[in-house]
């Protein structure tokens, strides 16, 4: 049995039932879950680890519900600069089509280390390719020297361009060869119990790169397992034409015809959605990836964040693929999903007389998104918050520096106000990943100089 003690922060928001948020706030925790929190007085004195957090917010760590690790090998590529999703999948198609199991370990630690160092405990991640021998083991290897819970996604495209879908035949893979990968990868991988560190979820990529029929199949097989499922959903309006020509429904409508509505689903985007399809959402369960990042960045809308809160839909964050945002930084998603839905929430009330304020999403909200929120959308009970019985995944923020200067009357919201940070603790499951603002488990230099060499590497052999 290992004992961590937290004590003495600046401020510790619980994200509980009742927000609590203690100034002077602490934690006890024995192997990995949390046994105690409140102040000093209120937990044992001592314990085999104790770190002294005066003058750090503390938070429950930060939880990323879609991204695409591989995609941090082709940042910012030229071709693929200023492009909307169609087009820049079909750049990028070919550049991914090179990447072998050796990039995919790679690129998994780059984007788990800048996750990690933005304050992200879980993440999500969504392979869907699998070129020249590459498996989801691959990324699972890298994940586990990183130190981050991750929930792999087997991804899966089987609709060629000779088929009628968007990406070319070569990166496409045969229905039964992605089946039987699948039950291989629960039977090998899934654990459903808490403090689980890594799951397996079911993701055909989405509408128009696999067939109804995989979909279908997919979630039966999830649903035999107790797995979830994830895909990317109504993004943009590209996407909507597809479906109502292909298949003759709207991408939510498409869904249900495929029994992918639930619990267990959760989709990505959500850009393009009626207030019907928001309550479908929140009546079945459906839970939503918010990315503002990757949907400014491709032009393709404003996801309707604030109709999903109110509605109850499950909401998290997602910072995406890298080659659509460009960076992993979880925190800084927070803040532009503050900013973008205000945003939105400005155009539409417009109509407003002078003197009424639109409703804006709060820093407190975009954080509630970034944990609470995402522990709901990946069905998972067991992180999202500081409570008694929790994974002791958190993180803290260090005040004392200059991005914070003048901001220490509300310093919670200066984390989504002020210029996104890095953190100082990262802590999964009482294990430090990062202390004093440095990634313990990996080598950082040795990793960018080798994701450099790949990225290089996969762009010269076109
Ligand atoms: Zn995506």
């Amino acid at each position: 049995m290992t004992t961590l003690l937290i004590r003495n922060a600046a401020v510790l928001v619980t994200m509980d039932d009742q927000r609590r948020e203690i100034p002077g706030g602490g934690l006890y925790i024995r192997d990995g879950f949390i046994e105690k929190v409140g102040m000093a007085q209120e937990l044992p004195s001592e314990a085999d680890t104790v770190l002294d957090l005066h003058e750090q917010v503390v938070l429950p760590g930060l939880i990323n519900t879609h991204h695409h690790f591989y995609q941090t090998l082709t940042r910012a590529v030229p071709a693929a600069q200023n492009a909307n999703l169609f087009n820049w999948l079909k750049t990028l198609y070919p550049i991914w089509a090179r990447m072998n199991p050796e990039d995919i370990f790679t690129s998994t630690q780059t984007a788990l280390a800048e996750l990690a160092l933005s304050g992200c405990t879980t993440a999500s991640d969504h392979l869907y390719l699998f070129p020249n021998g590459s498996k989801l083991d691959d990324e699972i290897a890298g994940a586990r020297e990183v130190g981050l819970r991750l929930q792999a996604s087997r991804g899966s495209m089987s609709l060629g361009e000779s088929q009628g879908g968007l990406p070319p035949d070569s990166v496409v893979d045969s229905e039964d060869a992605i089946l039987e990968d699948s039950v291989r990868l629960i039977e090998r991988y899934h654990d459903a119990a808490p403090g689980a560190v890594v799951q397996i979820v079911l993701a055909p990529c989405s509408p128009f790169s696999v067939t109804g029929e995989l979909m279908k199949q997919s979630a039966r097989l999830a649903r035999q397992y107790g797995v979830h499922l994830h895909t990317h959903l109504a993004e943009t309006q590209d996407e909507e034409a597809f479906c109502q020509e292909k298949f003759g429904y709207r991408p939510v409508a498409y869904m249900q015809s495929v029994d992918w509505t639930g619990p267990d689903v959760w989709f990505a985007h959500s850009v393009h959605v009626s207030q019907p399809e928001v309550e479908l959402y929140a009546h079945t369960g459906c839970g939503v990836a918010h990315c503002p990042s990757s949907n400014m960045r491709l032009a393709s809308g404003i996801a309707p964040v604030l109709e999903y809160m109110r509605a109850g839909v499950k909401l998290g964050l997602g910072v995406d693929g890298s080659a659509s945002n460009d960076g992993s930084h979880l925190l800084a998603e927070a803040r532009q999903a503050m900013l973008l839905a205000r945003l939105r929430a400005g155009q539409e009330g417009a109509s407003l007389s002078a003197g009424d304020a639109p409703p804006l999403l709060t820093a407190r909200q975009a954080l509630e998104l970034a944990t609470r929120g995402g522990a709901a959308v990946l069905g998972r009970a067991d992180i999202g918050s500081l409570e008694v019985g929790k994974c002791a995944d958190f993180i803290a923020f260090d005040l004392n520096r200059l991005g914070y200067a003048g901001a220490l009357s509300d310093p919670v919201a200066a984390l989504l106000f002020c210029a996104p940070q890095e953190v100082d603790l990262n802590v999964v499951g009482g294990r430090v990943i990062v202390q004093g603002g440095r990634l313990l488990t990996v080598d950082l230099p040795r990793l960018v100089a080798r994701h450099n060499r790949a990225a290089q590497r996969l762009l010269e052999n076109g």
